[in-house]
């Protein structure tokens, strides 16, 4: 999953603190703590395309150096950690923010802590962390409680949180907009997003809100949000006290930047919508089998949401949409195995294979 080097669309790529230096907070005596995450594939989508009626293109975030879009912010948060002297850093995570925060901390050689929901984190993330050498925590109870209890920890302990309430995960995180900017020319007609804590729908507005303002696009897109049905409280418009989805990166009942996505949704035209698990796992596997792009299922909530919603008003055939894809699907194997027939065992002969393949 590590880009070394560049990728396709970016030769040399230097990472997300370089490469949009003049757009971030910081200053030549930041460190610049970088796995050169960034830089990600803006990948057409062509049997989406069809079904949707419109060029759809995939931003794969799962090409980043720990599989998900948080490298983007952590580079940026740890950076400004170091740079501000911290000790050590400390994150609530449904799993992809400490997967990344132990990341950027080891390569920063800060401590690293994370709270995580226990049994509602995917394996490979908690794997991630546990290689990094975070001290994990496995909370009993769900990410919001785990993020309470995060920020209580900061004003009693020397910790910086490195959540995305803490503002420089936004502003690193606002790369991804500017990329599909530079890539495409200008901003796409609108942007299908997973919502969980909704610091990302937050943080891809305000990129294309600055790029606009400083006149590397000349218009701005709809912002579609999507959250999974068992936990959508800006849906229904209060918290959910026991968020409930297969897409566990979303499950979260009280997110930290409501604001962030409604005025997204409200000022751009767009909306934040519902989608249930099933639609999200048809999606899911939509995606793996006809587009041969593998995502983890709160990544295929954006995808599900375009299906859901199709063309969006006033769009036509000349529409150019993009739908974030979050996160790797390797993180989460169990459930890819569960979507899927386990393979057949036969024995070690041609004949066996060759009757059971009937090619
Ligand atoms: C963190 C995460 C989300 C949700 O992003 P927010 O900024 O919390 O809205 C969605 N998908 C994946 C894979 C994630 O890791």
């Amino acid at each position: 999953m590590t880009i070394v080097g560049g990728s396709a669309h970016f030769p040399s790529w230097r990472g997300v603190l370089e490469e949009y230096r003049e757009f971030l907070p910081v200053t030549a005596s930041t460190p610049v703590i970088t796995l050169l995450e960034g830089g990600t594939p803006l990948v057409p989508a062509p049997r989406l395309s069809e079904r949707v009626g419109a060029r759809v293109l995939l931003k794969v975030e799962g090409a980043n150096p720990t599989g998900s879009f948080k490298d983007r912010g952590m580079t940026v948060a740890i950076s400004k950690a170091a740079e501000e002297g911290a000790r050590a850093v400390v994150c609530a995570s449904t799993g992809n923010t400490s997967a990344s925060a132990a990341a950027f901390a080891r390569r920063a050689g800060l401590t690293c802590a994370v709270l995580i929901p226990e049994g509602h984190i995917a394996l490979g993330k908690l794997a991630q962390a546990l290689i990094h050498g975070a001290r994990v925590l496995q909370l009993r109870g769900n990410f919001d409680q785990a993020l309470t209890i995060v920020r209580q920890l900061s004003e009693r302990a020397p910790v910086t949180v490195v959540n995305s309430v803490n503002p420089f995960r936004i502003e690193g995180q606002k790369s991804a907009a500017f990329e599909t900017v530079d890539v495409l020319g200008d901003a796409p007609d609108a942007l299908c997003i997973p919502v969980g804590n909704a610091g990302n729908i937050t943080a891809y507005w305000k990129g294309y809100l600055e790029f606009k303002e400083a006149g590397r696009s000349t218009r701005l897109p709809r912002m579609l949000g999507f959250q999974a049905a068992g936990a959508a409280p800006i849906v229904v418009g209060h918290p959910v006290e026991h968020p409930d989805t297969v897409a566990t990166a979303i499950r979260i009942g009280n997110p930290a930047s409501w604001y962030g996505a409604t005025s997204a949704a409200s000022e751009s035209g767009g909306g934040i919508s519902a989608v249930s698990d099933e639609e999200i796992l048809d999606a899911y596997r939509f995606l793996a089998s006809e587009e041969a792009v593998f995502c983890e299922p709160a990544s295929a909530a954006s995808v599900a949401g375009l299906l859901k919603l199709g063309l969006p008003d006033g769009l036509g055939g000349s529409a150019t949409i993009v739908c974030v894809l979050t996160g790797h699907g390797l993180k989460d194997p169990d459930i890819a195995i569960s979507q899927i027939s386990v393979p057949t065992v036969v024995d070690a002969e041609l004949q066996a294979v060759l009757a059971e393949l009937a090619l």
